[in-house]
């Protein structure tokens, strides 16, 4: 059995018991992770069968990809072909993702396939993909392993005057360099002041001695992603650079030994949060501990504040406290971690500073 008709095996079980006769696939990444498909279509899963709704442009891609799917070329619109493939069943009860088929295609939908019986369903194959399996987890692996390469390879060649944007560019060659397929994400590369924006874009400031260098960078392989942030200085650190520094990496310390199978992801957002706010620099943490990572770069299980979700062996989670001070800039660590029976295992392994 191939891993995506494992996956589809897995998805079947929850079908029967929410008695559904089938389900109605049209997240591409959910639809890549139950078939293995790339390109743009619909899936459709049951006990017993596997189609794959696409249309002429993705004959080779769907061949290649899908080969243990029914593929279906649509001619006038995946929608409309999968209208007359549910007006062939007997009033079936089909789940469909209403998270991600918009409200027009799902009116449109209900008025091609009146007999049908929609039935909106939330994060089911969100929920299966939490939980990696030995290939995801190989892939994922290689793409923690090229941004650990490519980061500190451009934090070593780092110069004067060199802008966020030109730097943003030489890290996605470097990543591309290093092995990946793409990058992950738009890498976030901010200096000085702009480092206390969590989700800062770069821009065409210049480096200048004394800065701080934030740098959040992902790579793609295979289609799975890596996520890491380091932040250094340019020239000599001062010190209050060391304090802050040294706060946020007690604080991911402290929240990496929280993680394991059974924590209570809120509980271990907190170990990093209570670090952050028993120190000078309270309530300058202000997003989420961090996120699952797989087929997308943010997926579940969050870690946040009042996450109650659980965490699992075979989930692959970052963990990324931030200090953020507006006119003075931010220091953000961040690494991508496994969970195992024995704990967080680390998938990113660049240096940090050390004094
Ligand atoms: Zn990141
Ligand atoms: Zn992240």
């Amino acid at each position: 059995m191939s891993s995506y008709a494992r996956r589809r095996h897995e998805l079947s079980k929850w079908l029967e018991q929410d008695e559904l006769d089938l389900f109605i696939v049209s997240s591409r990444p959910n639809l890549r992770y139950l078939t293995g498909f790339t390109g743009e279509g619909i899936g459709l899963v049951s006990a017993s069968r596997a189609v794959l709704i696409t249309d002429r442009r993705y004959e080779i891609e769907a061949g290649e990809e899908a080969s243990d799917c029914q593929v279906v070329f649509a001619e006038q619109g995946h929608l409309q072909q999968l209208a007359s493939y549910l007006a062939e069943l007997e009033q079936p009860r089909a789940g469909f993702e209403s998270q991600h088929l918009s409200y027009a295609n799902y009116r449109k939908l209900a008025e091609l396939a009146d007999a049908a019986d929609l039935v909106p369903a939330e994060g089911v194959v969100e929920g299966q993909r939490a939980i990696k399996d030995d290939t995801e987890i190989a892939a994922i692996r290689r793409a923690a392993q090229v941004v650990s390469e490519a980061v500190p390879w451009v934090i070593a060649g780092l110069t004067a005057e060199i802008t966020e944007r030109r730097l943003s560019l030489r890290l996605r060659e470097a990543i591309l360099q290093a092995g990946g397929d793409d990058v992950s994400f738009e890498p976030v590369v901010a200096f000085g002041e702009n480092s206390a924006r969590a989700h800062a874009v770069p821009t065409d400031r210049k480096l200048a001695q004394g800065d701080v260098v934030l740098i959040d960078a992902g790579a793609k392989v295979e289609g799975y992603c890596s996520d890491m942030t380091r932040t250094v200085v340019f020239g000599e650190p001062t010190r209050k650079f060391i304090e802050v520094y040294k706060t946020v990496h007690r604080a991911q310390h402290a929240a990496m030994g929280a993680i394991a199978p059974g924590a209570v992801a809120a509980e271990v957002d907190a170990q990093a949060r209570e670090v952050i706010d028993s120190s000078p620099y309270e309530g300058s943490f202000g997003h989420s501990l961090g996120h699952g990572v797989g087929l997308e770069v943010h997926e579940g299980p969050k870690l946040g504040k009042a996450s109650e979700e659980v965490l699992a062996a075979g989930q692959v989670v970052t963990n990324e406290p931030g200090i953020y001070l507006p006119g003075w800039g931010g220091i953000r660590l961040e690494e991508l971690v496994l969970v195992t029976e024995q704990g967080a295992q680390l998938l990113t392994q660049a240096p940090y500073l050390e004094w």
